[in-house]
């Protein structure tokens, strides 16, 4: 009889490795998780956490403006930000959270293994620390994603976001490619922080896919917050002047100069050497590994979960598909990840939350569609006097009247839309949000009061 060293070996300590690692462990499997740099993961190490701790460090900049008509005054000065003491900071909370996830990973009694992991065969794992081998029942890939740089002369003095969490100091002015959420917060966040800042993007507009009311209100937000935003350009060339700043030809647009040059121009599976040909598995254009609904390849022993299969790339998908793998394999309850109606948010300036479809793709799959749609001054906004509207859309099926997108910019724009998602996910129609009470005074109020269909302004 085969016998192997454990029942799950996994690879890579991120979100979904870490969820599918435990919960196959507490159903009683034997497992071991490699990890070539930190428990955690991207979300935890260098993705979304620090971000948004970026980010809340970027709004205070807002907050102060904003403080001025509420009566407050910095009799001692204007306010000032020390770079060097944010990221002090931030790296032991990411160290606190490092710790909690070994202490879980202990807790499950899986074997946590520092090293890079890489496939030899369908039940052989080689481990490079210590260049040995261990054999395993079930193997999961779960890799994550790495970002991706275009090869350009010169590329070497960019960054991407695993850098931009590091920088030893901040620029005075930044460029970001890229059209993304990760190229749109990091803009907000520089900008908030003080950086000159300028985003350029190789397409018509950011945010490819969202709502092109978000698109367009987020777009003239951002300008107006200061943000510089070059679209149909996109860097040819970087040089390093001896004083570091760097030249950086363009396509589309005149040349540039700038402090720093940070690339988030996409990401793609961690997939590179993982030895997945000498086991077999498949892979797809972007290399990722092709799944089917429960994660599995099409080696029978082994199985693939978040970012590494370029389905959806967001933490709580991975968390659910390393849980719903470990309770189909090891916990005799079969279940796959959900991927409909997946809310997310996007944390710029002023910042999106959005579930469900966009105008367009609502009009091209349901036809006919009732618009609901508002655009006011927050409230906090009337004493400031900054001059940014919040946007409210729903989107609604004409037949059935059930509610297919909800798009909201504007402050806690992720927080309202998170709730608004449980509701939709029930089928809520917008009679059901009309007849919800409002809740007074607050922005989200504007989803259950919005009576009158949005129609479009006559030409002329
Ligand atoms: P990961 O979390 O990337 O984990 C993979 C792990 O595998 C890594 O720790 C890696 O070091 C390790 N590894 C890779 N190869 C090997 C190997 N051969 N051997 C051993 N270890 C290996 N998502 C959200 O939901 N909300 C957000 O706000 C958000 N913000 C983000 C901001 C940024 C800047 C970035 C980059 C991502 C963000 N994401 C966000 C996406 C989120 O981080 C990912 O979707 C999530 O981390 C995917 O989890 P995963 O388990 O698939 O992979």
């Amino acid at each position: 009889m085969t016998t192997f060293d454990y029942d799950l070996f996994v690879i890579g300590a991120g979100s979904g490795g870490v969820r599918a690692a435990r919960i196959a462990a507490n159903h009683g499997a034997k497992v071991a998780i490699a990890e070539e740099y930190r428990v955690g993961g991207t979300c935890v190490i260098r993705g979304c956490v620090p971000k948004k701790l970026f980010v809340y460090a970027s709004r205070f900049h807002g907050e102060f403006e904003d403080a001025a008509g509420f009566g407050w005054s910095f009799p001692g000065g204007e306010p000032s930000f020390n770079w060097a003491a944010l990221l002090a900071n931030k790296d032991k909370e990411i160290d606190r959270l490092e710790k909690a996830y070994r202490a879980n990973l202990e807790r499950s009694e899986v074997e946590i293994i520092a090293s890079r992991a890489v496939l030899d065969d369908p039940h052989t794992v080689r481990l490079l620390a210590d260049n040995r081998t261990v054999r395993a029942k079930t193997i999961l890939i779960a890799t994550g994603a790495w970002p991706f740089l275009p090869k350009l002369p010169g590329i070497e003095h960019a960054i991407s976001s695993n850098e931009a969490f590091h920088l030893s100091t901040l620029p005075q002015s930044i460029m970001i490619v890229g059209g993304g959420y990760i190229a749109v917060e990091f803009a907000g966040i520089f900008n908030g922080l003080g950086v000159d800042t300028t985003l350029v993007y190789r397409g018509d507009k950011i945010l490819r896919g969202f709502d092109e009311d978000l698109r367009d209100d987020l777009t003239a937000a951002m300008q107006r917050r200061g943000v510089r935003i070059v679209t149909h350009a996109t860097p040819t060339a970087i040089a390093k002047r001896s004083d570091g700043r760097l030249d950086v030809t363009m396509a589309g647009s005149g040349p540039q100069q700038t402090g720093a040059l940070m690339f988030a121009t996409g990401r793609v599976p961690h997939t590179k050497s993982l030895g997945l040909d000498k086991a077999g598995v498949a892979t797809g254009a972007n290399g990722e590994v092709i799944v089917d609904g429960h994660g599995r390849t099409n080696v029978e022993t082994i199985y693939a979960v978040g970012d590494v299969t370029d389905r959806v790339a967001l933490t709580p998908v991975a968390i659910r598909e390393g849980h719903a793998f470990a309770d189909t394999v090891f916990g005799n309850k079969p279940w796959s990840a959900d991927h409909a109606l997946i809310p997310t948010a996007v944390f710029s300036e002023p910042e999106i939350g959005t579930v469900g479809m966009s105008e367009a793709d609502a009009r091209k799959t349901h036809g006919e569609v009732d618009l609901y749609k508002a655009r006011f001054r927050p409230m906090k906004y009337t004493l400031s006097g900054r001059d940014e509207r919040m946007l409210m859309k729903l989107i609604v099926d004409a037949k059935t009247q059930k509610v297919l997108g909800c798009h909201v910019l504007g402050p806690d724009a992720g927080e309202i839309v998170q709730a608004v998602a449980i509701a939709m996910k029930m089928g809520a129609t917008k009679a059901d949000f009309d007849r919800t009470m409002a809740l007074h005074p607050s922005a989200a109020e504007e989803l259950v009061t919005m009576r009158e269909k949005w129609t479009p302004p006559k030409a002329g």
